[in-house]
């Protein structure tokens, strides 16, 4: 595949590049199953519905308006140097290139590494957990090979977690915190799960479970204590 595959597309947020007016486009493909994924329309690899051309005259002409790109998926890194190179056009521009990345492809990631600014990276459980909620054994070796590798290079990071009660305790909230702080990172992210419309079958993720990490005081505390920002995303 020669041209990167765009699936979908936000004109406008503020959120997805924490502080940064941005646009976020939606890359087609993802080589993990995670049973709350809210985009499954985007996991495999496919024509998409928006014309990399087209959409990259749209980008040009937001110069002056929006400050950043973020690319996000699906996995955007599934589609290798089709994305890097059109990343790259991107940031040529002058914008800010920010990725959302689940952490599969380290050594994309590192191909990369020298036009994307800043990573959102999902570490979404514990190594044990990680099989049953993505379907991929090696799904968590390779987060961690990428987080490492990005630490190193000292650029913008936020890890993430999203804490679907049905993967995640506070018991495993904290040993993931402690993990990421022991690997250096400094901005850490505790995102609330959103339901989907299938969740009524499983009453395990009501509210009262997703708010639990969010409303116990001596959790958050600890947690805050290990970074230098912790986001409470609700
Ligand atoms: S990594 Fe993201 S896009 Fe891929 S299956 Fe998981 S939630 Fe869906």
């Amino acid at each position: 595949m020669s041209e990167v595959q765009i699936g979908g597309m936000v004109p406008f947020t503020t959120i997805d590049f924490p502080g940064r007016l941005s646009a976020v486009l939606f890359l087609c493909g993802c080589p993990v199953r995670c049973k709350y994924c809210s985009n499954p329309h985007l996991l495999d690899i496919a024509d998409g519905e928006y014309d990399p051309e087209k959409t990259f005259e749209w980008i040009r002409s937001r110069v002056g308006r929006l400050e950043a790109i973020v690319f996000s998926g699906g996995e955007a890194l599934m589609q290798g140097d089709a994305l890097i190179e059109y990343m790259r056009r991107v940031k040529e521009l002058g914008f800010n290139i920010c990725l959302h990345t689940n952490g599969f492809y380290p050594e994309t990631l590192m191909r990369a590494s020298d036009i994307v600014d800043w990573i959102g990276l999902d570490y979404k459980a514990t190594c044990e957990k990680y099989p049953d909620l993505t379907g991929q054994n090696i799904a968590f070796d390779h987060m961690i090979k990428s987080l490492d590798a990005w630490v190193l290079t000292g650029r913008g990071l936020e890890v993430r977690t999203t804490c679907d009660p049905r993967f995640v305790t506070k018991s495993d909230l904290l040993e993931i915190a402690r993990d990421c702080a022991g690997r250096g990172v400094k901005n850490f992210a505790v995102q609330k799960y959103i339901p989907h419309f299938e969740d009524a079958a499983h009453p395990e993720t009501d509210a009262a479970a997703r708010e639990q990490f969010f409303n116990d005081d001596a959790l958050r505390a600890e947690i805050d204590a290990m970074f230098d920002t912790v986001t409470w995303r609700g």
